[in-house]
Order: structure tokens, then C-alpha cells, then sequence
């Protein structure tokens, strides 16, 4: 199957055809045709399948070219980053379309924001709270909208938008097109789409542990205050036999931690940037690129800033901290393997988060090897003053009991304070 057999008009396969896509991947086979016919649609595809050309090309064919001054497409998607990517594919496969997009999300100041819906746009991309403080000031009007696409519609509930998509919704005219994309399916999922789409088609592309099963999962079991040298083990060494790191996403539960990381691995010699929600837009775009130009080693995100984070052929994922819904651990070992690659994940797993890995592989219906930890040195870097001086301490050994661990590893004075005291809250 080439794009060509899909039904996309000239223009867009040039577009496509110069991001040097031959093949479209299953979900734009299913997808594409059944938003050309104007049906509703229901996609369970996660970030990484191609879903996001799944509806942008077929809309970009729809809207045909740049029309009056209110939407006629409407995307909501939970993130700012995973908003600007979908604005950024529309602007790509549309270049050689008249069509006009608008991104709009929180975090940045309204003002360009309004200035852009003054001076109109046809596709409206945005994350749902932005796009309601806009709606309710009057200075954004749904009325023209023809489509409305839910992207990663699971991560918007969970993220508590569900008011103001309801909201939202009932701002639209009510002949519509609908098209819902979810990686899993709660009952609140079904019920939003028992609500929104009429008939839909339903395109499943793979079960959810597709990506999974194109991820080598390993995990190590470390103690909790271990886990940073271990890491930076890994980024030396590599986990098993592939040879030092150039480039992992890093997963932490919290920002802090997340901050805390990004400087402990700074202060081993490891190149790395923290991208999270307190994080200015400016600073989230610059950790991004510096990373995607190899300039950093390290991003240390949480799982919100994660969502859709498309970072081509990203070799590892590591799980700092395990997430506690297993769900996440799905969505975050699919950043790497993407679009076919294969790729590794690695997690650090300490003693009191057994349970939350047995949860996991009971979600995947598959288990996670648990490797033999590898030998690492305990390094503590001193306060900031003399950082890069850190004191060679002891070589772990992978199997001392954790009631021993910190035997003969250097221990720092006092405590409290200091970042990496604690790590983990
Ligand atoms: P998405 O799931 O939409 O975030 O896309 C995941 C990645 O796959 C992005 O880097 C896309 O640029 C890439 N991609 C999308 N469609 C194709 C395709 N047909 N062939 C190769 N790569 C693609």
C-alpha cells in the first residue's frame, strides 16, 4: 500500500512524499480513508503510530483552502508540546495547501494568542483550559467548527479536562465530524465516546502492547538512593553490552525530582535538561532541541511533559521511578520504538516499588526481565562550590542486601538541605 491508494490529493502526497514517507503505517491506512468518507471515528492508537498525519492529512483535504475567519477544524490535545507537534505536522503536509493554523495553549501569554484568532485561522489547535478562558472572554468563536478531533483523549481526562471538553463540545454546531484517538479504554473513555461520535468507524490499530512488544524492557533492581549512580552507570557503560548512552529520556514522578536529577547528572559529567509543567515555555522548547541535536544526553521529563514528545529513533527510555498507573509505563516506553525502530527501556526499581512493576507487567499481559545489576561505582559529588571534583567512592555490589548498601560508600556529611538527599518524595 502506497499513500497514493488512500485518496489524498496531489498536493498533500507531494508534501508527504518530500517528508520522506513511501509507506503509510496502519493506522493512516484505516484512518485516512474513513475521515475522507466523513464518517466519525474511534482510534485506539498511541503517540508513535503515525496517528497524527491520520487525521491531519484527511482534514487538510476536507478544509480544501483558507476560509473566513473562524475555525473549521478544532483539535484539543492535553499538552502544549504535544499541541505545537500536531500544528507543526499540519503546517508540514499542508505547505502546499492555503490553510491557516492557530495553536493555542496555556502557560504563555493570550495576547498573540487572540491577535491570531482576530486575524483567523482554519485549523484551531489547543489544549482545552486556554481555549475556554478564550472562548468565555468572546474572543474565540466555535461556531464554524465542521471537525473536532480529541487527540490522546484518554490524557485529557486524566488530566481533569473532561468539564471543559464538555463544555467545549456543547459550544459546536452539532452536525459535525467527531474523531476520538485514545491508547486505552476506560469506562470514562467509552462513555465520551458514546456521547460524541454517532456510528463511528472504529480502527484499532494493534492492541496497546504493540509498542511494548517492539521495546526491550529490562529493569534493575536498585536501591532507592542508589538509583542516580547506577544511572550514571548506565549512561557510561550502557545496560547490556550496547555501549554508553548518547541520548535517554529519563522519567521522575515529580518536577522537583525531575530538577534534582537533571543537576546530579550535570554534576557526574552528563549533559542533561529537566522538561516539565513549572518550566517556561522557552526553556521546555530550548531542552527539547538541545536534546534532539545531541547537545544534552539527558531529558529528565514527567510524564505530562512527555506526552507526544516526538523525538525520532530515541535509543532508551528509562524509568527513574516507576509510574503508579500502569498505563503510563505503556505511554512512556513508547517514546522510544517509534515508527518501527525498536528500542530499549530500562527500569530502576527499588525495593518498595515491586508491586508497582507486578501491576505493570499484569497490565501488559507480559513480563519485564529483572537483569543482574551491574557493578557501579558510588560517586557523591561535593557541594556545588567544588562539583566537579566529585570523590571516587566504592563499587557497589549489585547484591549487598539494601540494609547494607551504603556500607563502605562514602557518606555524606550531614543531611537535608542538599539536592539528592532524598530520592524520591
Ligand atoms: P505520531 O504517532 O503521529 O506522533 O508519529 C510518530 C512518528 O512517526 C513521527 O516522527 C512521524 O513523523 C513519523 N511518521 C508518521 N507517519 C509516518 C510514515 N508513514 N512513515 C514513516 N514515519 C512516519
Amino acid at each position: 500500500m502506497n499513500f497514493s491508494e488512500l485518496g489524498l490529493a496531489p498536493e498533500l502526497l507531494r508534501a508527504v512524499a518530500e517528508k520522506g514517507y513511501d509507506t503509510p503505517t496502519p493506522i493512516q491506512a484505516k484512518a485516512i480513508p474513513a475521515v475522507l468518507s466523513g464518517r466519525d471515528v474511534l482510534a485506539g492508537a498511541q503517540t508513535g503510530t503515525g496517528k497524527t498525519a491520520g487525521f491531519v492529512l484527511p482534514l487538510l483535504q476536507k478544509l480544501d483552502s483558507a476560509q473566513g475567519r473562524a475555525p473549521r477544524v478544532l483539535v484539543l490535545s492535553p499538552t502544549r508540546e504535544l499541541t505545537a507537534q500536531i500544528a507543526e505536522n499540519a503546517r508540514v503536509y499542508g505547505r502546499y495547501k492555503n490553510l491557516r493554523t492557530l495553536v493555542i495553549f496555556g502557560g504563555v501569554s493570550e495576547r498573540p494568542q487572540i491577535d491570531g484568532l482576530r486575524q483567523g485561522c482554519d485549523l484551531l489547535i489547543a489544549t482545552p483550559g486556554r481555549l475556554l478562558d478564550l472562548v468565555e472572554q468572546k474572543v474565540c468563536d466555535l461556531s464554524a467548527v465542521r471537525h473536532l478531533v480529541l487527540d490522546e483523549a484518554d490524557r485529557m481526562l486524566d488530566m481533569g479536562f473532561i468539564h471543559a471538553i464538555r463544555r467545549i463540545i456543547r459550544l459546536l454546531p452539532a452536525e459535525r465530524q467527531n474523531l476520538m484517538f485514545s491508547a486505552t479504554y476506560s469506562d470514562d473513555i467509552r462513555d465520551l465516546a458514546a456521547r460524541m461520535l454517532r456510528n463511528p468507524v472504529t480502527v484499532e490499530v494493534a492492541s496497546r502492547n504493540t509498542t511494548a512488544e517492539r521495546v526491550e524492557q529490562v529493569a534493575f533492581k536498585v536501591p532507592k538512593e542508589h538509583k542516580r549512580h547506577l544511572l550514571v552507570h548506565l549512561f557510561e557503560s550502557g545496560a547490556a553490552g550496547e555501549g554508553a548512552w548518547h541520548q535517554a529520556l529519563v522519567f521522575t514522578r515529580t518536577k522537583h525530582g525531575a530538577n534534582r536529577l537533571a543537576q546530579q547528572l550535570e554534576a557526574a559529567g552528563i549533559r542533561a535538561a529537566a522538561i516539565h509543567g513549572n518550566k517556561s515555555q522557552a526553556a521546555r522548547v530550548r531542552a527539547l532541541s538541545d536534546f534532539k541535536d545531541g547537545k544534552i544526553a539527558a531529558l529528565v521529563a514527567t510524564e505530562v511533559a512527555s506526552r507526544g514528545l516526538d523525538i525520532k529513533e530515541l535509543p532508551q527510555v528509562v524509568n527513574y521511578e516507576l509510574p503508579n498507573v500502569p498505563e503510563d509505563y505503556v505511554h512512556r516506553i513508547g517514546r522510544t520504538a517509534r515508527a518501527g525502530a525498536t528500542g530499549r527501556a530500562v527500569s530502576l526499581v527499588s525495593a518498595d516499588e515491586a508491586g508497582l512493576l507486578r501491576d505493570i507487567e499484569r497490565t501488559m499481559r507480559q513480563s519485564v526481565p529483572v537483569l543482574a545489576t551491574p557493578a557501579f561505582k558510588i560517586v557523591e559529588s561535593r557541594p556545588a562550590a567544588t562539583a566537579g571534583t566529585a570523590a571516587r567512592g566504592e563499587v557497589n555490589r549489585p547484591n549487598a542486601s539494601p540494609g547494607n548498601r551504603a556500607g563502605s560508600a562514602p557518606r555524606r556529611a550531614g543531611h537535608g538541605g542538599r539536592p539528592g538527599s532524598r530520592s524520591h518524595h
